[in-house]
C-alpha cells in the first residue's frame, strides 16, 4: 500500500487538505485502492507543539513515504520568530532533504472559466494549458559566495552568485522534455544568454538534451521577452523550462492568468518517483477558518501525486476531469466567483469533486485500470 506523508500545516492548509483527502477517499472507493495517509505536524502547528517547524519525526516520515503532500504553512503568529525557526523553513528543509530539483507548475484555464482572469478573453483564446518546470535547488538562491563586504573605499557591497553546472541543467531539462513528449511536444527554454555566462551554459546544455528528444521542438526565449509573451499570447506555450530565479518570477506571473491562486497545484520531483506536492498558495490567514478557501489547487496537487509518484495516470485524470465537470456546471468558490455561478465553500467544493470521482470514470477515453 503506498504511503503518503500528509502534512496539512497552518491557516487554510488543513481546510484544503481535508477537501483533497475526501477526493483521495473517493479514488480509493471507486478504483479499489488503499493509500496509507500518515498525518504529521509541519510549520507553525509544529512550532507550537515541538518548537521546530520541521520536527525530526516529520522529516523521517517524509523520507520513508512514497509521496509527501503539504497544505500550506505560515501565518502572522509566527512572523516574529528568527528566520531559521519560521514555518516556511520547513518547505526548504523538505525540498532539500528529498532532493527535489524540478518544480512543476501546470497552469490551465479553459474557455468559460476565464472571467476570473485579469487578461481579456481574446488574449486567452480557447484557453491556456502550459507547464512551467523551474529548477529548484540551484542558481542564484544557493550560489556561493553570498555576502556583504566593504570596498577598499569603505562602501558597503552585497554579492549573490548565479551558478549552474551542466549536470544541474541537464537533469531539469530532461524532466521538461519528457513532460513535453507526453503533451504538445514543445519546450521553451528561458534564459538571459545575451548577458549572463550561466545562461549561455544553460542554453548549450538544453540544446544537448534536445538532441535526445527529436520529436520535441525546442525554442529559446530571453526571460524579459518571455514575461511579455506570457501576458500577450500565453496560449503559444506548452512546457517552459527555466532556472530558479527566473522560474520563481515567471511562475507567479503565469499563476495570475487563471485569476485565482487557489486553483494552482504543484509537484516537486527529483531522481526517483517520490515527490513533494502542494498547492501554490500560502496559508491565507485572512480567510482561514471561514470555509471559503478554494481547495482545487490542493485537489489537483493530489492528482499530480497519483500521476508522478504512484503511477496512477487514469485516476489522476479522473480527478482532473471531475474538477472540469464541477467548474463546467458553474460551481465556484468566492475567489473565482462570476455572474450566474453557484457559490460554494471549501468543504462543498471538495464533496462535489469527490462525488464526481466516485460516480464517474468511463469518460476518459482510456482503458480502465486493472483492479490491483
Ligand atoms: P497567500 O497565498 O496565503 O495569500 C495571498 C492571497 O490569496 C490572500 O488574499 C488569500 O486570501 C488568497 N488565497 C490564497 N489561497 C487561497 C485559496 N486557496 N482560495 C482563495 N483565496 C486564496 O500568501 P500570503 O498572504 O503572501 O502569505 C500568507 C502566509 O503563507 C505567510 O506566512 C507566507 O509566508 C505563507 N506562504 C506559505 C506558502 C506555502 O506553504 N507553500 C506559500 C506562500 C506563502
Amino acid at each position: 500500500m503506498p504511503t503518503v506523508a500528509w502534512l496539512p500545516g497552518d491557516g487554510i492548509g488543513p481546510e484544503v487538505a481535508a477537501a483533497a483527502r475526501d477526493v483521495l477517499k473517493a479514488v480509493e472507493k471507486r478504483y479499489d485502492h488503499r493509500f496509507d495517509l500518515r498525518e504529521a505536524l509541519v510549520g507553525g502547528a509544529a512550532i507550537d507543539q515541538t518548537g521546530q517547524p520541521l520536527p525530526v519525526d516529520t522529516l523521517a516520515l517524509c523520507r520513508e513515504a512514497d509521496a509527501v503532500f503539504l497544505g500550506a504553512v505560515g501565518g502572522p503568529e509566527w512572523d516574529d520568530l528568527p528566520p531559521e525557526l519560521r514555518p516556511e523553513k520547513a518547505l526548504l528543509g523538505i525540498r532539500k532533504d528529498l532532493g527535489v530539483y524540478a518544480n512543476l507548475r501546470p497552469v490551465k484555464v479553459k474557455a468559460g472559466w476565464t472571467s476570473a482572469s485579469p487578461l481579456k478573453e481574446e488574449l486567452l483564446g480557447d484557453g491556456i494549458d502550459l507547464l512551467i518546470v523551474r529548477e529548484l535547488t540551484g542558481g542564484i538562491y544557493f550560489g556561493q559566495p553570498r555576502e556583504r563586504r566593504s570596498t577598499p573605499g569603505g562602501e558597503e557591497q552585497a554579492l549573490d552568485t548565479m551558478v549552474y553546472s551542466t549536470d544541474e541543467v541537464r537533469r531539469v531539462a530532461e524532466v521538461a522534455f519528457r513532460m513535453a513528449g507526453e503533451r504538445r511536444k514543445k519546450v521553451t527554454s528561458v534564459d538571459k544568454a545575451n548577458v549572463l555566462e550561466s545562461s549561455r551554459l544553460w542554453r548549450e546544455t538544453v540544446e544537448g538534451v534536445a538532441g535526445r528528444f527529436p520529436e520535441v521542438e525546442l525554442t529559446h526565449f530571453y526571460v524579459d521577452n518571455c514575461a511579455m509573451q506570457l501576458v500577450r499570447n500565453p496560449a503559444q506555450f506548452d512546457v517552459l523550462v527555466t532556472g530558479n530565479m527566473f522560474g520563481d518570477i515567471l511562475s507567479d506571473l503565469a499563476s495570475v492568468l487563471t485569476g485565482s491562486l487557489g486553483m494552482l497545484p504543484s509537484a516537486s520531483l527529483g531522481d526517483g518517483s517520490r515527490g513533494f506536492y502542494e498547492p501554490v498558495h500560502g496559508s491565507g490567514p485572512d480567510i482561514a477558518g471561514k470555509d471559503v478557501a478554494n481547495p482545487l489547487g490542493a485537489i489537483l496537487s493530489v492528482a499530480l501525486m497519483l500521476r508522478y509518484s504512484l503511477g496512477l495516470e487514469y485516476e489522476a485524470r479522473s480527478i482532473e476531469a471531475a474538477v472540469e465537470t464541477v467548474l463546467g456546471r458553474g460551481y465556484r468558490t468566492v475567489d473565482m466567483a462570476q455572474k450566474g455561478c453557484i457559490l460554494v465553500g471549501t468543504r462543498k467544493m471538495g464533496e462535489l469533486v469527490a462525488g464526481e470521482v466516485a460516480g464517474t470514470g468511463s469518460f476518459l477515453g482510456l482503458p480502465r485500470p486493472e483492479a490491483p
